[in-house]
């Protein structure tokens, strides 16, 4: 049995692309805009409060809780792919878990510097997410460890 795309299947996936395509530019737009910084609905962050997509554009959750930080944070991340690349930046990212681990613990420090407080929330950020599954323990040894 074969699977064919019928005529409605096109146009809903030509609906879903246009969608995608529009809402790309619209950030970049916005970005543009505003310094560099797009801020987006939270439910078009699929659970993140921010992500740095190149040394010219970030885009961040508009109801995250610490923006300061956050944007800090973020402007590492810039940093980072200017320094390594914007294309190594995201391979080695997106593929190595020792890499993206690295870049998170130079970020998260940054985010410390603006907002100490914000230890607790740090630690389990990455501890938590990433992928990284660390313990609170491990992650403040990282986090410690000369930079
Ligand atoms: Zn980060």
């Amino acid at each position: 049995m074969t699977k064919t795309l019928t005529p409605d299947g096109l146009m809903v996936l030509s609906v879903l692309a246009v969608a995608a395509l529009c809402t790309l530019l619209w950030i970049f737009a916005r970005a543009r805009r505003h310094g560099g910084v797009a801020e987006v609905p939270s439910w078009l962050m699929f659970g993140w409060d921010g992500a740095a997509w190149s040394p010219g554009v970030i885009v961040i959750n508009r109801d995250a809780r610490n923006k300061p930080a956050l944007l800090a944070h973020e402007r590492c991340h810039q940093a980072q792919q200017r320094r390594d690349g914007l294309l190594r930046f995201w391979w080695r990212y997106l593929t190595r878990r020792q890499a993206r681990l690295a870049y998170e613990v130079e970020a998260y420090r940054v985010w410390l510097d603006v907002s100490p407080g914000d230890r607790w929330r740090v630690l389990h950020i990455l501890g938590n997410s990433y992928g990284f599954g660390l313990t609170t323990a491990q992650a403040e040894a990282l986090l410690e460890s000369a930079g």
